[in-house]
């Protein structure tokens, strides 16, 4: 069958790589120019690694990322651990697939690389969609129109597809946004940070792990605008631009206090970007007729399980399934079933991420220390903590 999978992203690549694996003849069709990701880190859980192994890619990826042996939560102005939850081999071997930290752009190329060049439309913006019994149609910025079988839109938070299938929807500002900086290994080596930690204060978190083996250290460092009433809610006076730059010290005069480390990193970085962190409200489907929704166009989600991309690859590689050995007739039954094997999960997940960003943000007193409480106890119930509940256990789906 003809598929069109509006969008090249994470998301994007990977279905067109699922499906293309199912037998389908695959269009990418991308508004920008050329394949890109921005500098930044990405942390792939083993439900992420699973689908990069399925879809014959994950020695690649693997051979770029950092692998870290743990995690600790920390106390923002001096580091306290608060609890340490296992990762490294124990985790690859409980959840089949290793936890990786690489960068975008690495991960990116290794999904890109197999395309041919005749599968790809760059420069073509999506402006419509539309269907009939038989045929769903795209509709570029430039007025032409393209047929397929099947339409995949993983064309990402500010989705035109999803605006066209079930209204206008907005993209939800968070209410949090983040300062994110790549340093050379060398810029930090005398600060003696833990290889991967999220630091909890109050309104505010960092988390920091190293990417291409330990070369680059990615931070992340999130914060309660003020706009909103916790990271759900509030209006949005901060784009969700990834490639807008802080102002010089901007960062430092947020995290005022915090651990003397973590300031000096924030100093040290010599590009820092910031960005408001948007999600989508969940929807009760996914899909219409012969159109479907895939990754952040579906179910944008706050960052704080580190999971957008990684449901993403798993929305990937169920679609796939769902349609292998499918006729085109089949395709709208086909399609409710990868929203019905889907959408609950990665509702679950959405809901769980923006708890976690709350949690992460509560002020110091009682509820904090409670907090903290709980996270140790945690650790000695499952001891790789309460985000590898998202990561499934390999068994049945991806
Ligand atoms: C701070 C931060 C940290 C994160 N960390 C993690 C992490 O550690 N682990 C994790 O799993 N996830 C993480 N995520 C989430 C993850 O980045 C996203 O969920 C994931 O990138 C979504 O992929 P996507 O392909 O759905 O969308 P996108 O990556 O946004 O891709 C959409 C693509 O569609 C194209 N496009 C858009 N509109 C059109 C159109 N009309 N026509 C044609 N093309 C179009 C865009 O140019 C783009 O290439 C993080 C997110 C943030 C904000």
């Amino acid at each position: 069958m003809k598929v069109i999978v509006v969008g090249a992203g994470i998301g994007g690549l990977a279905a067109a790589l699922s499906l293309r694996a199912s037998g389908h003849e695959v269009t990418l069709v991308e508004r920008t120019a050329r394949f890109t990701e921005i500098g930044a880190g990405i942390q792939l859980a083993p439900n992420a690694t699973r689908v990069l192994r399925d879809l014959g890619l994950l020695d690649t990826v693997a051979a770029r990322a950092s692998r870290p042996a743990a995690m600790t939560f920390r106390t923002w102005s001096d580091g306290t651990e608060i609890c340490r939850y296992v990762l490294g081999r124990e985790a690859e071997t409980e959840f089949g697939a290793p936890y990786l930290q690489v960068h975008r752009a690495d991960l990116h190329q290794a999904l890109a690389a197999p395309f041919p060049p005749s599968s790809v439309r760059l420069d073509t913006e999506i402006v419509a969609v539309d269907q009939d019994d038989t045929k769903a149609y795209v509709t570029t910025a430039d007025g032409e129109r393209l047929a397929a079988d099947l339409v995949v839109a993983a064309d990402g938070v500010r989705s035109a597809v999803r605006e066209r299938l079930f209204g206008a929807d907005r993209a939800v500002f968070s209410g949090t946004a983040a300062y994110r900086a790549l340093l050379p290994a060398a810029e930090v080596a005398d600060l003696d940070l833990p290889d991967y930690a999220g630091w909890l204060g109050p309104g505010r978190h960092i988390v920091h792990y190293w990417v291409r083996g330990g070369q680059l250290l990615n931070l992340v460092a999130v914060f309660t605008t003020g706009t909103g009433t916790g990271s759900r809610a509030g209006t949005a006076p901060w784009g969700e631009s990834w490639t807008a730059r802080a102002e010089p010290g901007e960062q430092l005069r947020e995290f005022t206090g915090w651990d003397p480390r973590l300031l000096t990193a924030l100093e040290r970085a010599g590009q820092v970007f910031r960005y408001g962190i948007h999600t989508r409200t969940p929807l009760t489907r996914w899909n219409v007729g012969r159109v479907a929704l895939l990754g952040d166009s579906a179910h944008a989600m706050t960052p704080f399980q580190a999971q957008g991309a990684a449901q993403a690859l798993m929305d990937a590689a169920v679609l796939g399934d769902c349609l292998t050995g499918v006729t085109p007739a089949e395709i709208p039954d086909a399609l409710d079933s990868y929203v019905h094997r889907r959408l609950p999960t990665a509702t679950r997940v959405q809901s769980g991420s923006a708890n976690a960003g709350d949690a992460y943000h509560l002020p110091d007193g009682p509820a904090a220390e409670e907090r903290n409480t709980r996270m140790a106890e945690y650790g000695t119930e499952n001891r790789f903590g309460p985000h590898s509940r998202a990561w499934g256990s390999g068994r049945g789906e991806p």
